[in-house]
């Protein structure tokens, strides 16, 4: 679980796990796989003829030329909202992640500490009988933490309480890189406390919505009931619940405008804050999370925190008691609640609002949740076993081939002028590549954790990362760490960091195959790679400068002509819609523009390869393609996929990333070099009348 920073701009290469994950759950246990052969979820190769369908005209519509057979061989398991390539990764590397913490938990003498703390965190969580047991005995404490308060004066420290453990109680306080000073970390507050996926799902009209609203409603009543209100309590509790959440939406800003650094980065002095929100008294809530002393803040969203003044003076203790009670329960983990609470809040995040069937079984929400809360301790062990020196060498120089095409092609751009140019090259100068893990392993040897107490463990995971953050402020950046935990099935860029960080669990296949030289391997990891390089040229990472810093460093006219650019891919992907719900072109901007982006890196890359290697682009391969057409197969396989309508909406109204479909004819439709590969003719629905291109 780990605390995310706040305000920091992470861009993913897919929506993280949070979204996608339905979090809590439901025991079943399951005998370790122990070899390859008993894994259930197979490493898939990296040209899958299988999954294509060769009678679909892949002019007409080339996802589903090479993706067509996915929903049939990789149909959705009843315990997930989706089925994609990175799905199978991810589930692949949860049996590998299992057989490690099997033999972790087993115990006995000569294990390390750190292997002792992962197999007790498992071991604990695994324990079905012994959590039943408890009942919620072990969350009473936290519980009487809420009874015990008399007067809203004495929020500050139980609101800095539950910020340690993670509790979504009104608002986020943590650590994040300043944006003007890249060097120096910083204190920062921002908005939250909100129990649905995002400000619109308390505001918009139509059936759907209010739907969704009713059933959350309900579910926040039955919470409240297993916790023990009476029946007569809950409908009128439960009501005053969501009308604070919808006063805290309404002064939410939404997921679009936070896009924009400018829109969360208001630094002030700590009295500002103060100002803001009077009926908190900030002085005692910093010191009761036990942060280090500092006098300017990040107050991400300044319009939030006066509204949030209003709303807790304006709302009655009792009331406010409730909504505690209730954000306590929703922000634990499901696994370390009795069954009845974890079936409850499966019902409405993984089956109403993902549409999932079924809880997964309890091993695999076990092996997430030490990844969440001891994730460099497991990964190094995931890292000796799965993730060879070769990997690291191979997809370092591939890294460096895509960089050197992003050099080529800013060079060539007609848009740009020579000085724009040369401080986007600066950038691209002093982009740092992370490959694998980190330089240096996370400590944990302050974390306590207890075979028996997972409730416990659970909060003194999440503690031991609040304080590890906090103690960051006013401390130099360490460049060093990295945002993800090495088994996870993802890549990041950061913008302040000025960093691309490919963990070890992505760099294996489909994606990634040892012998960089395949065409395939430029499809798949390769635009991965362009991907996030592109992102530091994005809307968003253009704003900010070689070394992270958030600094205007184009010329006026250069960058309207971006933005006109980019307004391409805005109408573009707009147009797409997913059931009644269009796509939103401008929270989808940045990722839409560095699919594109990366796919052009990667081809440019290939040839430089091929050329350097005299491969001949003309003759067909073993796999029956050429070269180039092996590139483009091999990107549109990334992205094979099939979605539960009720994911594919919440994806679409929440997340910056367009769902898997758009993402391969999205860009090919931009890119000539495809048409030709492919033999597709101007009219033809893969070859756009108006080919969108910024990089
Ligand atoms: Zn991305």
């Amino acid at each position: 679980m780990s605390l995310p920073r706040q305000s920091d701009l992470i861009c993913f290469l897919i929506a993280a796990g949070i979204i996608l994950a339905t979090s809590t759950g439901l025991a079943q246990t399951s005998a370790p796989a122990s070899s390859e052969a008993s894994r259930t979820f197979k490493l898939i190769p990296s040209l899958d003829k299988e999954l294509m369908d060769t009678a679909a005209d892949p002019c007409v519509d080339f996802y589903r030329y090479a993706c067509g057979n996915w929903s049939k061989l990789h149909p959705i398991p009843n315990d997930s909202p989706y089925s994609d390539q990175f799905y199978n990764l991810e589930q692949y590397n949860r049996q590998v992640l299992h057989e490690i913490l099997d033999s972790a938990a087993a115990g006995g003498g000569g294990r390390d500490s750190n292997t002792q703390k992962i197999g007790d965190y498992y071991a604990s969580c695994m324990d079905e009988a012994s959590i039943q047991q408890k009942a919620t005995a072990p969350l009473q404490p936290e519980l009487d933490r809420i009874n015990a308060l008399t007067s809203k004066d004495q929020l500050p420290e139980l609101l800095a309480h539950f910020q340690l453990i993670n509790v979504n109680a009104f608002l986020g306080f943590g650590s994040q890189q300043d944006f003007k000073d890249a060097t120096r970390e910083i204190a920062a507050v921002s908005q939250g406390g909100l129990g649905l996926p995002e400000k619109d799902y308390y505001l918009r009209t139509g059936e759907k919505d209010e739907e969704i609203r009713k059933q959350y409603v309900q579910h926040i009543g039955n919470i409240l009931k297993l916790l023990g209100a009476s029946d007569a309590q809950t409908s009128s509790d439960s009501q005053a619940i969501m009308k604070l959440e919808t006063a805290l939406a309404k002064v939410s800003l939404d997921v679009t405008s936070q896009r924009d650094p400018h829109n969360i980065y208001h630094l002030m002095p700590d009295s500002g804050l103060q100002a803001l929100t009077p009926v908190l008294n900030w002085e005692r809530f910093y010191s009761s999370t036990g942060s280090p002393e500092f006098k300017e803040i990040n107050v991400a969203e300044p319009e939030f925190f006066k509204g949030l003044n209003q709303v807790i003076a304006g709302t009655d203790l009792a009331t406010i008691k409730m909504y505690l009670r209730w954000q306590l329960v929703e922000s634990v983990p499901g696994t370390v609640l009795p069954k009845a609470l974890d079936e409850e809040n499966f019902d409405f995040n993984g089956r109403k609002l993902a549409g999932t069937p079924e809880l997964e079984p309890r091993w695999k929400r076990c092996v997430a949740s030490t990844d969440g809360a001891m994730g460099e301790a497991l990964g190094k062990a995931y890292v000796e076993q799965q993730f060879p020196a070769s990997s690291k060498e191979n997809s370092l120089r591939m890294i460096h081939e895509i960089e050197a095409a992003l050099g080529r092609d800013i060079d060539s751009l007609d848009w740009m002028s020579a000085e724009t140019k040369k401080r986007a090259e600066e950038k691209l100068h002093w982009i740092a590549d992370k490959v694998g893990y980190p330089s240096k392993w996370r400590d944990y040897s302050r974390l306590t954790i207890e075979r028996g107490d997972a409730l416990g463990n659970s909060f003194h995971a999440a503690e031991f990362e609040s304080h590890r953050q906090l103690a960051k402020i006013g401390k130099p950046v360490n460049r060093d760490e990295w945002e993800m935990s090495p088994p996870t099935v993802n890549a990041y860029y950061s913008t302040s960091m000025n960093d691309i960080n490919f963990p070890a669990g992505v760099l294996q296949s489909p994606f990634f195959a040892t012998l960089s030289a395949d065409a395939l391997n430029y499809g798949h990891i390769g635009l991965f790679m362009g991907h996030e390089l592109t992102h530091g040229f994005d809307d968003e990472g253009r704003q900010f400068d070689g070394h992270g810093n958030l600094d205007d460093w184009w010329t006026k006219d250069d960058a309207e002509k971006f933005t006109e650019k980019a307004d391409c891919f805005v109408h573009e992907y707009g147009q797409f819609s997913v059931g009644d719900t269009k796509l939103n072109g401008k929270l989808t901007l940045g990722e839409n523009a560095a699919d594109n982006g990366g796919m052009r890196l990667a081809y440019m890359a290939f040839l430089a390869r091929a050329a350097e290697e005299s491969l001949n682009l003309d003759k067909k391969t073993r796999t029956g393609y050429t070269p180039l057409q092996e590139v483009f197969v091999g990107f549109a396989q990334d992205w094979c996929a099939v979605w539960r309508p009720e994911l594919e909406r919440l994806i679409a109204t929440t997340d910056p990333h367009s769902p898997d479909r758009f993402r391969a004819n999205g860009v090919l439709v931009n890119m000539p070099e495809f048409a030709k590969a492919f033999g597709c003719k101007a009219g033809q629905p893969m070859v756009a009348v108006k080919a969108c291109r910024v990089w």
